[in-house]
């Protein structure tokens, strides 16, 4: 079942099903083919629906750029499907073709570092233009490049398209790096933590930004955080990963204002709250994320969790449903639930 729970007429731009990724560690002291596999992602569904946001919300390590990486094809899937508009996308990068390329963009964390230093914004946006067939002679690339800079708020446009990477603000390489991803003309922006190296006092213009980008031009956005207060803000729908798998999923106002999954309860109550200045958090962090190489059996967030039980320890909790839209994978909400805390 595709873990995504927004009501929508239109069909999916987007789709993951049961999608995994194990990556082989490699080091001295394994003979080829013996060393241990990292359970990056494990069997993660999910589906964006074209003008709308959906966040993917995790701590460091929960696997969550993983995912991106792998819907942006720069990850070959161990096993599940991917499809792009309903049609499954090949496994092979090379099959999957330049469609997938242009349809599905991927936004970085660091702007810097996706702009090339020695080009002028022009270039950068220029260049897909061309590539993609959207601009035939230098005067028509001059106007597009024009509307998409005026598009992310770049302006005066001709100041900015001759300024080299190094010349822009953080926020103004951010918003160069996503004109950039429109040039292609996608239908699905992925953002990898799109604001969290931009200083704060211009995240929520940059996420304002996307927000109405996926309004204005239909765009399926899915946008990957550790911050799950801005998912309540920015995305219509919410998916908490752990430990490489999705835990919650629903609306973001009852996945973040009525959080059921204990590991979601965790994270809201680590995020930053000027009503708790000063206090301890509500629900104290009991330990790290767990070994991927070896992860914890049954519930991945046993060892951590306040409320587990013996069951919890043993067998993978189901897919509960709270609502419609609202589910849940914890044992405190399943028929078999009760077996006893530890
Ligand atoms: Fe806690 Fe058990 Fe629920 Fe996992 S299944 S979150 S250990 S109560």
């Amino acid at each position: 079942m595709v873990d995504s729970t927004i009501v929508t007429s239109e069909d999916p731009a987007l789709e993951a099903v049961r999608l995994t990724k194990h990556f082989r560690v490699r080091g001295q002291g394994w003979r080829i083919g013996r060393s241990p596999r990292l359970r990056a992602v494990d069997e993660v569904s999910l589906a964006l629906y074209p003008g709308t946001v959906t966040a993917l919300v995790g701590e460091s390590g929960s696997g969550k750029s993983t995912v991106a990486r792998l819907l942006a094809r720069l990850y070959r899937p161990t096993s599940g499907t991917i499809r792009l508009h309903g049609e499954s996308v090949a496994r092979s990068r090379r099959r999957s073709g330049k469609r997938y390329a242009r349809s599905v963009q991927l936004i970085l964390q660091d702007p810097f570092s996706s702009l090339n230093p020695v080009h002028t914004v022009r270039y950068h946006l220029s260049r897909p233009l061309r590539i993609h067939g959207f601009a035939r002679n230098r005067e028509q690339a001059d106007q597009e490049v024009a509307e998409l800079l005026a598009e992310v708020r770049l302006v005066p446009q001709d100041q900015f398209a001759e300024k080299f990477p190094h010349e822009l603000s953080g926020g103004q390489r951010q918003r160069a790096a996503i004109a950039r991803c429109l040039a292609a003309q996608p239908s699905v922006l992925l953002a990898d933590e799109p604001v969290s190296m931009l200083d704060v006092s211009i995240r929520l213009g940059v996420l304002n930004l996307l927000k109405s980008l996926a309004a204005n031009r239909n765009l399926a956005v899915l946008y990957i955080t550790h911050d799950i207060a801005s998912a309540r803000y920015f995305a219509s729908t919410t998916l908490v990963m752990y430990a490489g798998m999705l835990v919650e999923g629903g609306p973001s106002e009852d996945v973040t204002q009525e959080p059921a999954h204990p590991y979601a309860r965790l994270l809201l109550a680590s995020a930053p709250d000027p009503d708790r200045f000063g206090q301890a958090p509500p629900i104290p962090d009991r330990g790290e994320p767990p070994n991927l190489i070896a992860p914890p059996t049954g519930c991945r967030f046993h060892p951590r969790c306040s409320q587990a039980m013996s069951i919890c320890s043993q067998q993978d909790p189901p897919r509960a449903e709270l609502s419609d839209t609202h589910w849940v994978r914890c044992w405190l909400y399943s028929p078999n639930e009760g077996t006893g805390a530890q």
